[in-house]
């Protein structure tokens, strides 16, 4: 029902985690993908591999979010290389969480830079490729909606922002036929979040459902709202959360 045939993809972060299980089901659903990475190039290309053995094309990117010139190549490479762009997922993030009195300068830094500037850079450079039907989806988080521990007011403030992001920008480009939204995962079990980690129980205890998500429980809503049913779905935060907010 997401049919994505001939669509364009670019997935932020999407070597590992819910960044690749989006990229996977984007594929399953017709889509040609982009990935970008910093690090993990070997995880990059195991993505790359999954998606070329889906029959699409796919494509791997080293380019740090924490810097915007490279965010912004990353998008132009992929209107070049894969002859156009439909649907950016923003997925990449840090998560750095502390007291905020020992928040150090350069943590700062780097989720306002990765976690806020890259989603920016990246739909600014990427409006200039979309056309009608275009799509930007953006990852946020639960804890956007509730900081429900001591030690989230940096990351949390990061994941906020993106609501005001995916608002102007709905109104910005919904002439032109192009939705944007955002998804506030819950719990997901990543390396980021293992769903067997010190605090996960405690965690899981919070949503309704009692349990973590899978990636591809993230990755199904992220093809629905890419695909053309979805085409009247603008502006709004969407919580897959298991009902962590409700
Ligand atoms: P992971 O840490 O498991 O994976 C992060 C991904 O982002 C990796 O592919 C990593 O690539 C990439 N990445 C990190 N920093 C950069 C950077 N500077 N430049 C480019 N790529 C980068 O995270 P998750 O999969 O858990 O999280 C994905 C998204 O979901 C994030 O936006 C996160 O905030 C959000 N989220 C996650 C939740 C969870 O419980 N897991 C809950 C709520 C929201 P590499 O290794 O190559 O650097």
């Amino acid at each position: 029902t997401t049919k994505l045939d001939g669509k364009v993809a670019l997935v932020t972060g999407g070597s590992r985690g819910i960044g690749a299980g989006i990229a996977l089901r984007l594929a399953r659903g017709g889509a040609d993908v982009a990935v970008t990475y910093r690090d993990s190039a070997d995880r990059a290309a195991l993505v790359v591999k999954q998606v070329e053995t889906l029959g699409r094309r796919a494509l791997a990117i080293r380019a740090d979010c924490a810097d915007p010139a490279a965010v912004r190549d990353a998008v132009d490479r992929v209107a070049t290389e894969l002859g156009r762009l439909d649907i950016l997922v923003n997925n990449a993030a840090v998560f750095l969480v502390g007291p905020v009195e020992q928040l150090s300068a350069d943590e700062v830094e780097r989720t306002l830079a990765v976690n806020i500037r890259a989603p920016f850079v990246a739909a600014q450079a990427a409006a200039r490729h979309l056309g009608g039907g275009g799509r930007i989806i953006t990852i946020g988080s639960n804890v956007g909606e509730r900081a429900v521990f001591p030690g989230l007011s940096l990351y949390s403030m990061s994941k906020t922002a993106l609501v005001g992001l995916t608002r102007g920008l709905a109104r910005e480009l919904g002439p032109r036929g192009i939705t944007v939204n955002l998804v506030n995962p819950g719990p997901t079990d990543t390396d980021a979040n293992p769903a067997d980690g010190p605090n996960a129980a405690a965690i899981a205890g919070i949503t309704a459902l009692g349990r973590f998500a899978t990636p591809a429980e993230i990755a199904g809503t992220v093809a629905h709202l890419a695909g053309a049913e979805a085409a009247y779905l603008t502006g709004a935060v969407v919580n897959v959360d298991g009902g962590f907010t409700s």
